[in-house]
């Protein structure tokens, strides 16, 4: 990762606006010195010595997030909320859900927007904009993700928080859906300026996140180092340690084990459960194209290979790209760490972004951003399984032609909903000062993803509706009937 050059003597303090400025297939696993082990999900997980045990990223930087070429500038882009507000009509207009709940669940119940100062290394100071959002409460304390990203605004995060209402609930955790994030592209921050501005920001949104108010975890540019940060200030506040603020934390401060790579794994889990019981494929058959290569995507990859699964193509901010007899996903990702980005991999042809997403493989995951497959793309798009690994990728009108090509598409709120389970046991183990196996927690959070399937499955199979439409009709049913019986306040 490149790091900001900084000249630490300028004499001049400049205010500055940083939204201005922000703008051969082989089943055998090969060496790893970087990623933590990860064993398939049929073998024993690895022993939990202290070394497998300690999972430091192995930078402070968080993971790639530059706006995507071709990406366009947020201002332009579709309304991600809207998106989320179509969303919940269509289900709700399948549910017959009333007018009163219809308006209850559309608008985010909490919404705060900061503007802060932060003393950069050249000694000026920059004025950051950061969100965070709660969107329901009904079942519990709010639970999402903290984006830094120059694309991040206020209506992403409240699509994002709204997905994540749906997500818990259809997971049948005990919490509502948030999401915040700061407008800033932290690849162009030092180190030093990373951590002043998440402490900040931490400072400026701590009246809306605690323990049993609302906790953060990692998202698109953020990791386990901002997690712990987060925690360390916000317990400085306390003057305790406050470790169940944040999930996603390093192990050394209060992680969960499996948390690292919990998303990527419960994609698989989900996927190849999808693929036999649908289609009758054995994942070890599937080839798979995966847009985005940060923590989900490169998860997603390696966990896949190593159930035998073909990746034949993998992209991120950098391009994409392609080899039909199978990437290699840890060598991979040994080279985008050294490299910063996927692109130019010697061991595979090049692609663009637009043609891994019309590749003709049996599936294709998102696990980039929202709004990548709308209805300008979807009629190009080849795969059989689309398997949402980032949150919100697939527009409405693209479900709607996806559907008329035969597609299935495991929806974020499902296929992508193992990491904030993993946070879940993280929060549970903290709370409790006590931590878990790392096999009791794959076996658990295993468990709670198959179990809700096969919960959708049962309401595809009643109702003879898309699995989007059944996982959304779960989940705000789970949140109807606790606003039933809690009522609306006073
Ligand atoms: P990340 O920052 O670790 O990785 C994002 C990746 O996407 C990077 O490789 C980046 O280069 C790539 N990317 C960005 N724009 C792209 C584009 N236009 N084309 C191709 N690649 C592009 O983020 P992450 O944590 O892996 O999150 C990815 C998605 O998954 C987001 O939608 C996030 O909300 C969702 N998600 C994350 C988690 C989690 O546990 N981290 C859990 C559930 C859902």
């Amino acid at each position: 990762m490149t790091k900001k050059q900084h000249g630490s003597n300028s004499a001049a303090r400049e205010v500055s606006n940083s939204n201005e400025q922000s703008g051969s297939r082989s089943r055998t696993d090969g060496p790893d010195a970087l990623s933590p082990s990860l064993a398939t999900v049929d073998s024993p997980p690895p022993a939990e010595t202290g070394a497998s045990r300690q999972h430091p990223p192995s930078s402070t930087q968080p993971t790639d997030m530059e706006s995507a070429p071709g990406r366009p500038h947020a201002f332009q882009r579709a309304s991600a909320f809207s998106v989320a507000q179509e969303q919940l009509t269509r289900v709700a207009n399948a549910m017959d859900l009333d007018d009163n709940m219809r308006e209850y669940l559309k608008m985010p119940r909490r919404e705060l927007v900061v503007h802060f100062p932060v003393v950069m290394d050249d000694d000026s100071i920059r004025i950051f904009t950061g969100f965070r959002v709660h969107h329901n409460t009904a079942l519990g304390p709010t639970k999402g993700g903290i984006r830094y990203h120059p694309d991040v605004t206020l209506d992403e995060s409240r699509a994002l928080a709204m997905w994540m209402t749906w997500k818990c609930a259809l997971m049948n955790l005990p919490y509502g859906g948030a999401k915040g994030g700061v407008i800033v592209n932290p690849k162009e921050l030092s180190e030093r300026e990373l951590q002043a501005l998440t402490r900040r920001y931490t400072t400026e949104i701590s009246l809306f996140i605690g323990p049993e108010m609302d906790i953060p975890a990692p998202d698109v540019g953020t990791n386990a180092q901002v997690m712990a940060w987060i925690m360390d200030t916000y317990s400085m506040h306390r003057g305790y340690s406050v470790p169940a603020v944040t999930t996603g934390k390093p192990l050394a401060v209060n992680g969960s084990a499996g948390r690292e790579y919990a998303t990527g794994l419960g994609i698989t889990y989900i996927t190849r459960a999808m693929l036999r019981r649908r289609m009758g494929l054995d994942i070890e058959d599937a080839t798979v194209a995966i847009q985005g290569f940060g923590n989900v995507g490169s998860w997603t990859a390696r966990s896949m290979h190593e159930r035998g699964a073909q990746i034949v193509a993998v992209s991120d901010v950098g391009g994409a790209v392609y080899d039909e007899r199978g990437l290699d996903p840890r060598h991979l990702k040994h080279y985008a760490e050294e490299t910063g980005t996927v692109a130019g991999y010697p061991r595979a042809d090049t692609l663009t972004n637009e043609e891994l997403l019309a590749l003709k493989v049996d599936v294709l995951v998102p696990a980039a951003l929202e709004g990548q497959i709308t209805g300008e793309n979807a009629h190009k798009i080849n795969a059989r399984v689309i398997a949402e690994g980032a949150n919100g990728p697939t527009t409405p009108e693209a479900d709607r032609i996806l559907e008329d090509k035969g597609a299935l598409i495991i929806p974020d709120i499902l296929c992508n909903a193992g990491g904030v389970v993993v946070s879940y046991f993280e929060w549970v183990q903290d709370l409790q000062a006590f931590s878990w196996d790392e096999s009791d927690i794959r076996h658990q959070m295993k468990r709670k993803l198959l179990d809700n399937l096969d919960e959708v499955l049962a309401i595809t199979v009643q109702t003879n509706q898309d699995l989007r439409t059944a996982a959304y009709t779960i989940a705000i049913q789970r949140i109807v009937d606790a606003v039933k019986y809690r009522g609306i306040y006073p």
